[in-house]
């Protein structure tokens, strides 16, 4: 990022929520060029419309950046810990902001911006954690938070010039009325809840991933697609995914043909693929099936035929439906 003899360029991150679309309408509003990027992780439920929608409103361009095994090896292990669930905010601000920070060079861009509030989020939105992820990220100085600038240290931007530090704003905490009254002011609508995003924050979701890593110490791609496929159970440690529709059914039975895995189904009813990612002890066997057989339509008091099929070959197995307080107890 060298001197500016131009225009002043920005790369705005952006979520597809709020806040973001604000930092860059008020940034834009100062005359300056803007960029946009948006990342991706596997666990990422953020709508591609909103996303869309701030190139598209606002006529700038949009790159996105996938995050794979880099951010999963996070989620894994840490460094600065995790936040109320299993969200590790702080180390995949510190990724985000690297990988903007390149992409920032590439495309000739001065300094970056956020729609960060302070202490909007207690984890990683602390003025300590801000300056630790700019820092850690070698961006010190060169991230502006146009929602809450006034009360951060000045950035490069605004001791520069490029930026009017008095056009910025003093927004903190969670209340979210200024970013309502601004949205209001800018005759933005329609902007999504600012709750979504992360699965990783979503306390069900955490007890997956939590009890994954417990079993495995590790989270591949593979994984995280299983983590968010069906119901989840662990029996006698292994664990244990029974499909919840016929997307999931069919999604589980194409990864138990690509990595040759046991899974099983009723025979002679409509219900669900149950995989068994990991050994196949005869009473994993039995309590899988039981609970294959309580998940689909056949009759839940009497025994009946469940076909499961494994890499020599298939067998057939006759059990009746679990009880609702044993899959309270092995669900995951
Ligand atoms: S909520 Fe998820 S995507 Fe957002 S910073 Fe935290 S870990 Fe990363």
């Amino acid at each position: 990022m060298e001197s500016i003899i131009r225009r002043p360029k920005a790369l705005a991150l952006v979520s597809g929520g709020l806040d973001s679309l604000l930092a860059t309408r008020i940034i834009l509003d100062q005359n300056i060029d803007v960029e946009a990027v948006h990342f991706v992780t596997p666990f990422c439920r953020c709508s591609c419309f909103s996303v869309n929608r701030i190139s598209k409103e606002f006529g700038i361009k949009l790159h996105a950046i996938l995050l794979g095994q880099e951010f999963l090896d996070i989620v894994a292990n840490p460094r600065h810990g995790y936040g109320s669930q299993m969200n590790p905010c702080i180390d995949c601000r510190i990724l985000m902001f690297r990988k903007a920070k390149e992409l920032a060079e590439k495309i000739g861009a001065d300094f970056l911006v956020t729609g960060e509030v302070l202490d909007e989020r207690p984890f990683s939105q602390r003025l300590k954690a801000m300056l630790l992820i700019e820092r850690e990220a070698g961006l010190e100085g060169k991230v502006l938070r146009p929602l809450s600038a006034r009360l951060l240290p000045p950035t490069e931007a605004e001791r520069e010039g490029w930026v009017d530090r008095e056009r910025l704003l003093a927004i903190r905490g969670r209340r979210r009325t200024p970013q309502i009254e601004l949205a209001a002011k800018y005759g933005i609508k329609d902007y999504p809840n600012p709750s979504g995003g992360c699965l990783l924050t979503d306390p069900a979701f955490a007890r997956r991933v939590r009890d994954h890593l417990n079993h495995e110490g590790k989270l591949t791609l593979d994984d995280a697609i299983l983590l968010m496929t069906g119901r989840h159970f662990r029996i006698d440690g292994v664990k244990v995914i029974v499909g919840r529709n016929m997307e999931e059914n069919n999604k589980l039975l194409a990864i138990a043909e690509k990595h040759t895995m046991p899974y099983m189904m009723v025979s002679d009813y409509k219900g669900p693929i149950t995989l068994i990612v990991g050994e196949t002890k005869p009473e994993v066997i039995e309590k899988a099936a039981a609970i294959t057989v309580r998940y689909s339509d056949a009759p839940k008091n009497v025994p009946v035929s469940v076909v499961y099929k494994y890499k020599e070959g298939k067998s057939e197995i006759t059990v009746v439906a679990t009880e609702d307080n044993e899959i309270k107890r092995l669900r995951i």
